[in-house]
């Protein structure tokens, strides 16, 4: 049947404002999980740096000022440590600087350890690792590591060394399972932002490793992640958590049905160790006299010299 003229434009017209109408309802219903999305890409996307930024005399006295006077546990030998740090994802210039600050400070202070710094695949074979007691991931995103080695970085941590992994140390390992498993969890995102406050609570407010805090949960500036895959409360020791009964923390939305947002563990690895803490994301964080203790006896646990229970809870 023929349509009249004007009875057919009007049927486009309301065709027209059906198809705008229902593509604005899908914009603005797609737009926060989007920017969401955005944001999680813009984390893995900045491009990588390949020099150590400069940290500022201030910023230096700062990480000094919240150094402890001594090592938490006397080393049982003179022990290495080798901070790794290369991007090939979002490059974090401030949580890779000071960082990487503290733990030669941390070093230099207290006696625990030397300190090397490399960025460097070629560092991470087996002949060179076997030099450390410590490999420390400060902040290293989408890593491609050459077979060689994965295969030397498991055999480090399983022979009997310590792995230790500051913040985007999750954010790697994307087609490795070997290697998430490892560090107890793959990055999912960042729904605690950056620029916000956060509370934190600690799972064990007795455990050894948790001294720093003094039994005491705390608010700290930075960026808290989720995790995904490899993570379980079966597989490692949390140690610290988001304290979602805080108001501007609870507030957020996460993406975890069990609503368990895990910050900081610890884990047995064969006959080695891994310590894993997702607070690092800028240079604040280790100006932090107790995330400073907290990153010192972590790492003298991986190192073997600070006895903590690693038995996974559940
Ligand atoms: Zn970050």
């Amino acid at each position: 049947m023929r349509m009249p003229i004007l009875k057919r434009s009007s049927a486009w017209i309301v065709v027209a404002v059906g198809l705008a109408f229902s593509a604005t309802s899908i914009l603005v219903a797609a737009e926060k999980p989007k920017d969401k999305r955005k944001a999680a890409q813009a984390e893995r996307k900045r491009p990588a740096a390949e020099a150590m930024p400069e940290l500022s005399a201030e910023a230096v006295q700062k990480i000094e000022a919240a150094l402890p006077e001594r090592a938490t546990a006397k080393p049982k030998k003179p022990r290495k440590v080798l901070v790794f740090w290369r991007c090939e994802g979002f490059f974090h210039g401030g949580g890779i600087a000071g960082g990487t600050k503290a733990i030669e400070l941390l070093g230099k202070k207290t006696g625990a350890w030397t300190t090397d710094v490399t960025r460097e695949y070629a560092d991470l074979s087996a002949e060179n690792l076997a030099k450390y007691d410590v490999l420390v991931l400060n902040n290293t995103t989408r890593l491609k590591l050459p077979d060689a080695q994965k295969q030397a970085l498991l055999d480090f941590v399983q022979g009997g060394k310590g792995l230790v992994g500051i913040h985007a140390a999750t954010d790697n390992f994307y087609d490795w399972p070997e290697g998430g498993k490892l560090m107890g969890g793959v990055f999912a995102g960042h729904p605690w932002g950056g620029g916000g406050t956060w509370a934190f609570k600690l799972d064990e407010p007795d455990h050894v490793l948790l001294a720093a805090f003094g039994g005491k949960g705390f608010k700290l500036k930075d960026e808290i992640y989720q995790f995904k895959e490899a993570y379980s409360r079966a597989n490692q020791r949390v140690l610290v958590s988001l304290d979602l009964s805080d108001p501007a923390t609870g507030k957020v939305k996460g993406g975890r049905d069990d609503n368990d947002y895990a910050v900081a563990w610890i884990k047995n690895v064969g006959k080695g160790r891994l310590f894993y803490c997702s607070l690092g994301h800028d240079a604040n964080v280790f100006q932090d006299p107790a995330v400073v203790r907290f990153y010192l006896d972590g790492l003298q646990f991986a190192a073997g010299d600070l006895e903590a229970d690693a038995t996974p809870k559940k």
